[in-house]
């Protein structure tokens, strides 16, 4: 399948403009599946513009009633943590995103552009990102809780920038390195396909097969193990898998994440133990957490290390309760397209779609099975977890076995050496 995209790709020879403008509609048809009426509220980096534009005109074309964009400068943010008083860094916008969340409520619908720099805050006061995190986390929340809720149609592509090409490719020429990303998030993205719109009615088709699988199954844990990891994630009671596309609570099917490659769920929050190991560095708001070890206890990590950016892991368990504890597990394929590439993204959204994962934090209400329609009580006590953050981290490889632990404590085989055992 991979080797045939390319294939392709090879004859189609689109330009770059030409292959923009497939990712913008990718964007808002696959992505948003936008209604005409709707509003969008579009986040970008500044060096996304072209493909902030390619999108804005499609979300036109397909009947959006305003779209209304706000870019990111980081240059911006670093000046703020060269510049700002230690005391403002527990500032956030909460103006910004209380608009954000009544823009939501009013049927408006979100799409994000990331392409952000991996290391941007690694040389800056840890003390001071973590607060800068807390607060805006925490003004975040009204607005998150809206996406994380599906409450609206949402969805996250991504645009090669200078600074997050050269972290992946350090030895290339700026603009080679921007093109060879370019090249790996169209791939990614399903763009160099004869017909992205019906590539991607395929991929989702394949991983709603997947969900129904082991939605049937309702396994009770999985059990993880792997070169330093023996670890058994128990599953929240009623939990469902999702994976591909979604159905927000206004009606519309959209695509959360462009791309994806997972199915997952909700652990609960009380019932994982053991050890694991990370086989994938994590990017954290601009650190490199390296080959982290936890130990959990009754759903709760007792004993973590890493080889870098241990500091902020540490400040990042601190942030509340419940980000010590798990609020999701994924499954993906070693043989995934993302992992297939060899590239380390340092970013999450393809990083996490190259392997099995595990989150940090917040869990999704629509891993469970009735969740969008709970009170926050109603949740807690299907084992669903409670965080400021949601954070994904990789601990699949083609040395990983993953085994499904029925009710009745039976094993059965689900991954060997990171590829699904059935088809
Ligand atoms: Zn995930
Ligand atoms: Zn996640």
């Amino acid at each position: 399948m991979t080797m045939n995209d390319h294939v392709q790709n090879r004859k189609t020879a689109l330009s770059h403009v030409e292959r923009l403008d497939r990712l913008a509609e990718v964007a808002v048809r696959v992505g948003l599946g936008l209604k005409p009426g709707q509003e969008v509220v579009l986040t970008a980096p500044l060096d996304a513009v072209p493909l902030a534009r390619r999108i804005t005109e499609h979300a036109y074309r397909a009947g959006a009633s305003l779209v209304t964009t706000l870019f990111t400068d980081e240059e911006a943010t670093l000046i703020r943590f060269r510049n700002g008083r230690p005391e403002s860094f527990d500032t956030a916008a909460g103006w910004l995103y209380e608009g954000m969340a009544a823009a939501y409520k009013n049927g408006a619908a979100r799409l994000a552009i990331l392409g952000e720099d991996p290391s941007l805050l690694a040389n800056e006061d840890p003390e001071n990102v973590s607060r800068a995190n807390r607060a805006r986390s925490k003004a975040y929340m009204p607005a998150l809780n809206l996406i994380a809720g599906f409450d609206t149609n949402w969805s996250i592509v991504s645009a090669a920038t200078p600074a997050w090409a050269k972290a992946m490719f350090p030895n290339d020429a700026e603009e080679i390195a921007v093109a060879k990303l370019w090249d790996a998030i169209f791939a990614a993205s399903r763009i160099d396909t004869p017909d992205p719109i019906a590539a991607w009615a395929e991929h989702n088709a394949n991983l709603q097969k997947r969900t129904r699988f082991l939605n049937e199954k309702n396994y009770a844990a999985l059990h993880f193990r792997g070169p330093g990891t023996d670890l058994r994630v128990g599953l929240a009671d009623g939990h469902e898998w999702n994976g591909g596309s979604t159905r927000a609570k206004n009606g519309i099917v959209c695509n959360a994440n462009i791309p994806t490659e997972e199915v997952f769920t909700t652990p609960h929050k009380d019932r994982v133990d053991g050890t694991v190991t990370s086989t994938k560095p994590l990017s954290y708001q601009g650190t490199l957490i390296q080959d982290i070890q936890v130990k959990f206890e009754g759903g709760r990590i007792v004993e973590s290390k890493a080889r870098t950016g241990e500091a902020v892991l540490g400040k990042v368990l601190e942030t509340d309760e419940g980000a010590r504890c798990l609020g999701e597990v994924a499954l993906v394929p070693h043989s995934s397209p993302i992992s297939k590439s060899g590239l380390l993204f340092f970013n999450t959204l393809f990083d996490e779609n190259a392997s099995s994962h595990i989150a940090l934090g917040q869990a999704y209400s629509k891993c469970i099975v009735g969740g969008g329609a709970m009170s926050e009580d109603e949740l807690a006590a299907r084992g669903a977890n409670k965080s400021l953050i949601h954070i994904d981290w990789m601990i699949g490889s083609d040395q990983v076995d993953v085994d499904g632990i029925t009710s009745d404590g039976r094993a059965e085989p689900l991954m060997r050496k990171g590829e699904w055992v059935s088809s």
